[in-house]
Formats: structure tokens, sequence, C-alpha cells
């Protein structure tokens, strides 16, 4: 199915001109400037055609077999190929998918894992903790004691041995690796041994790095972590939406923490979309763009370093880029602003040393488009010729439109 034909049903548009509108001008928006938001990316039409059927319409709170609804004979089946293709694809004993996003799989982790009040310890969020590793104003924060590790102010490496010793002097209940801004894979075996170390249990929260280990383009966490949470609508490229991969040993636990704990209704078509991107990534065609992802945010992080930008950590392993403007003059919240002026849509983020805001950007959702080194080479020229000044609003626009259209997202 052609993605006009989703979002631009006659239905909709006879019967509400206005909504109509508004899904038109954002598919333009999205198909006429570069999206470089580092957890955003382009599902297929397939997952479209998913999330926009009638599965949408059924009640299914349970599990597939030990429902509280009637009438869930197809739905059941949704999930079951689900979870099958989860758990094959990761290699993981048990897979949940009803988490309705990364923020919910995070909450159910700890609802099976840890009670109110215990200690837990996690990236900072100065440092690219999410807002679910212990922000005051999320559940986190408030329901239990989080302690931060850092990241060295010099290199923007993570600090393993700050995690060892906040880890022996605080015994957390759990550990929580993962972040919102990290470049570099995550040395996993590293926490599992403090971990165990402590006696605490592991929490990878994968959210954004787990498409690029479904196409093998980065160090699994699945047989390191007690729990791995993860978002299915990053890298991976599936509907918006969570997931929790875990041993046999806490399947019950993290499927009783999703339902009736923390969640009610499974969103069933959401479930059965996210089986469908399951299906994409198992293929050999989502291997090799995971690692054209990798490829491309290397080019674009050499890139920008040699048009002046410091890009944390020298580089990157991943989709994901942190970089400071400072030295072109900007900093990270004004560049944001003249960045998205000029068709180049990414978020600002904190930097390892100081105050001053970075950058951070990402390659999923362009390099689903077909771009490729050539084109994040272009990307990165405009990017600091718009944050100089050389290049104004208006032509940076301009050329940002001409490049995204030579690489329609949906076509026909
Ligand atoms: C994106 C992300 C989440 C949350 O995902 P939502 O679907 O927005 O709730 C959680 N943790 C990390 C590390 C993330 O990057």
């Amino acid at each position: 199915m052609a993605v006009t034909q989703v979002l631009e049903a006659d239905v909709l548009r006879r019967q509400d001109p206005e909504l109509a509108d508004v899904l038109l001008g954002e598919r333009d928006r999205q198909s006429t400037s570069l999206q470089l938001i580092a957890a955003e990316n382009f599902t297929s039409t397939a997952v479209l055609a998913a999330l926009g059927s009638p599965l949408a319409n059924k009640y299914a709170e349970g599990y597939p077999g030990a429902r509280h609804h009637g009438g869930c004979e197809f739905v059941d089946v949704a999930e079951r190929i689900a979870v099958d293709r989860a758990k094959a694809l990761f290699g993981a004993e048990h897979a949940n998918v009803q988490s309705h996003s990364g923020s919910s799989a995070v909450l159910a982790a700890y609802a099976a894992l840890l009670r109110p009040g215990d200690t837990v310890l996690a990236l900072g969020l100065p440092y690219g903790g999410h807002l679910t590793h212990g922000s005051p104003v999320n559940f986190s924060g408030r329901w239990f004691d989080f302690v931060g590790y850092g990241v060295d102010a010099e290199s923007g490496l993570i600090d393993y041995d700050q995690v060892r010793t906040l880890a022996r002097t605080h015994r957390p209940k759990a550990i929580v690796c993962g972040s919102i801004a990290y470049p570099r894979h995550l040395d996993y075996a590293l926490f599992r041994e403090v971990a165990d170390e402590v006696g605490a249990a592991l929490i990878a929260d994968a959210a954004h790095p787990i498409g690029l280990v479904a196409g093998g383009a980065a160090p699994s966490p699945v047989p390191y972590a007690d729990i791995v949470c993860a978002t299915t609508h990053k890298v991976l490229r599936g509907p918006r939406g969570g997931m929790i991969l875990c041993g046999r040993d806490l399947a019950e636990r993290v499927d009783r923490a999703v339902f009736p704990f923390t969640q009610g209704g499974a969103q069933m078509h959401t479930i059965a979309a996210k089986a469908v991107a399951f299906g994409e990534a198992a293929t050999p065609a989502f291997t090799l763009y995971a690692h054209q992802v990798v490829a491309n945010a290397k080019v674009l992080a050499a890139g920008l370093a040699a048009e002046g930008l410091v890009v944390t950590t020298g580089g990157t392993d991943t989709h994901l880029i942190t970089a400071d403007p400072g030295p072109l003059g900007v900093d990270g919240r004004a560049a944001r602003g003249r960045l998205a002026a000029a068709g180049m849509v990414l978020d600002c983020c904190a930097l390892p040393h100081g105050d001053a805001r970075g950058l951070r950007l990402g390659t999923a959702a362009v390099t689903t488009q077909g771009m490729g080194e050539a084109e994040m080479t272009r990307i990165a020229v405009l990017l600091a010729s718009v944050l100089r000044g050389d290049v104004d609003s208006v032509r940076g626009r301009e050329e940002a439109r001409q490049l995204a259209l030579e690489f329609p997202p949906y076509s026909g």
C-alpha cells in the first residue's frame, strides 16, 4: 500500500478536511526537510498499514490464550507472532511486546525488580540519562533513590571506574545502562561484572541501539542484562512503542509488571505493527541498513569535525552523534533554531563539560531514505555553512529541500 493511500484516504478528506490537511502538511514536512533527530525514523508502509488497521478497535487485556475479553482469536495470533519474532531476532528467552512506549517498558522493569525507596545506579541526566533514569520530574526520581554516574569531562566516555566505585559505596538494587545521547557502544560485560560484585540487577535501556543490535551492527545487551528495555520506533524502524526482553526466570514477573501492574489493554494494532517491523528487521536488507546507518554516522561525524564542530568522544560507534557547535560562534540552542529554519531538524543535548548545550543528531531516518556517505558529507557542509552564516536560512532551506526530494521516504 502506498503511503498516499494511507494518508490521503478520500474518506478522511471528505469527512474532515481540516485534519486531512494536518496529515498532509506533516507528510510534506517530513519529505521536504532533513530528519536528523536521532530517535526518529521512517516506518515502512506495511507497518503503517498495520497501525491503521481494525486491530485498533480490539480490547485485549491479558496475554494470548488468557484474555479478559472475548473475540481475541486473531489478535492472539498477532501477539504470538510478535513475541516469537522478537525472541528469535534478539536471541532472548522471553519477550513482552505490550509496553506502550520506551518509558512504560522502563517503568515495568523497575516494577518487576524493585520496591519504592530502593537505590538505583544510572547514568546521570546531565550526561545523557533518560527521564526514567531518576529525573525529579519523573516517577523514577520520585519513587527511587537514584545515584548518577557520569562521563569523563575530557573524553566524553563513561567513567567505568566511577561506576564501580559508586556501586561499591551505594550497593544499588539495580544498575541501569543506556542513554539518550551516548554515541559509543556500552561495555555490557563490565556492567554485568559490577552488578554481580554488588548483588545488583542489571537493566539495559537499549531504546536507541536496539535496531543496530537487530541488524548486527552493535553488541547485544541480551546475554548480559537481567532485563533489556527498548523502543520499537527508533533505529528499529517499527511503530511507536516499547518492548522488554528477559530470561525465562523473570518472564512471569515482567509480564505481570506490564499488565496488570502498569498498563491496561494492549494496543493490538501497534503489536501487529511491531510484528511486521520484527519481520523486516530479520531480513538481510535490514542488516545492510543497520551497517549503513553506522557508516553514514561515522562520515557525518567526521564531516562535522572537519567543519570545526567538536564531536563528543571524537566520533561515533552508532547512529548517534553529539557535537558542540561553539567554535562556529553559536551555542546548541541557537544552532537548533537556525538549523530548523534551514530545514535541518535535530535536537539539543547536554555536553560532557560546562553548561553550554550541544547538538544531537542521528542517521537512522536519512539512511532509510537511501542516503549514503556522499549525502552525509553534503549535510555536514550545509549544516556548518548555516551555522557560520555563510548560507542564510532561505538558501539553506532550499538546499535541504533539494536533497530531501532526491530521496523520498515514501514513494507512490
Ligand atoms: C527514547 C528513550 C526512552 C523512552 O522512549 P519513549 O517511547 O519516548 O517513552 C527511554 N530510554 C531511553 C534511553 C531512550 O533513548
